[in-house]
């Protein structure tokens, strides 16, 4: 490791994305550079999570530092109650203030950060690097050319378990019940996880229509989560990884779908 040479920050989100990219940033850099590996603890996420954390850790050989709000108990719920809204403009507000937050009290000045961006996302990296020419990021999967499903199977091939969320079909390790999620995600989650279901099905109670998350696409009336109208779930729907970066990520989907509401930023 050289001291002249910037650090190397591998955002590990406890997907398998995240998972080989960091490794691979290891093998690369780690020799002459000081590589490090954070985490965002959120308690929202399934707690299968923390023993894929842990594998991955004994794969990597280094430890992974773990960042923890303490204002809002790393707790989505208490976010959302307490800014009174879930989602807008500009991202969610659960991975600002859990995750961007910790890493901006973490941060030093010249980290080049890695990006668990997949070779499906090259599109995303352009736009990051286009949105944030004095923010050096690398994103090792597309430098190799490695799409979501070569590294499940990297993951698998390591010996290592992936995270519960994949194996039962979602296409995530994302909060049990992610903001960023369409109408046949919830569904799945409704029939998957009724209990923390509930728990989002009340924060909207409280916070009414602002809080609503999808809209009909013929009225472009929004509706609740108690409203969701019965159909396929899709447990395989694709959302962004949620990194330290997510509500950049987000801005992306946003494009590309109409479920998200457009009042509050
Ligand atoms: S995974 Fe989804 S719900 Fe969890 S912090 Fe990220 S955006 Fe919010």
């Amino acid at each position: 490791m050289s001291a002249q040479h910037p650090r190397i920050v591998c955002q590990f989100s406890c997907g398998a994305a995240s998972a080989v990219a960091t490794k691979l940033a290891l093998a690369k850099y780690s020799a002459t550079h000081d590589v490090q590996i954070i985490n965002a603890f959120l308690a929202n996420e399934h707690e299968d999570n923390r023993r894929f954390l842990l594998d991955c850790q004994e794969w990597f050989g280094q430890k992974i530092v773990q960042l923890r709000d303490e204002k809002y108990g790393a707790d989505i719920i208490q976010v959302f109650l307490r800014e009174r809204f879930m989602k807008g403009r500009t991202g969610a507000p659960c991975t600002k203030l859990l995750k961007r937050r910790q890493l901006d009290t973490w941060k030093q000045p010249g980290d080049i950060m890695v990006f668990g961006y997949t070779a499906e996302e090259v599109d995303r990296l352009e736009d990051f690097r286009e949105r944030n020419p004095n923010r050096p990021v690398i994103a090792p999967l597309i430098d190799a050319g490695l799409g979501k499903d070569d590294c499940k199977a990297m993951v698998e091939r390591a010996g290592i378990e992936l995270p519960l969320m994949y194996r039962l079909g979602y296409d995530n390790a994302n909060c049990i019940g992610c903001v960023k999620g369409g109408e046949g995600y919830f569904r799945a989650i409704r029939e998957d996880f009724q209990e923390q279901f509930e728990e989002l099905c009340r924060v909207q109670d409280e916070l009414g229509p602002g809080a609503y998350l999808h809209r009909n696409r013929k009225t472009n009336i929004r509706f609740s989560l108690r409203d969701l109208p019965l159909g396929e779930p899709r447990r395989n729907e694709a959302l962004p990884a949620c990194s330290f970066f997510c509500e950049i990520a987000e801005a992306d989907y946003q494009l590309s779908t109409g479920d998200i509401p457009p009042d509050r930023s």
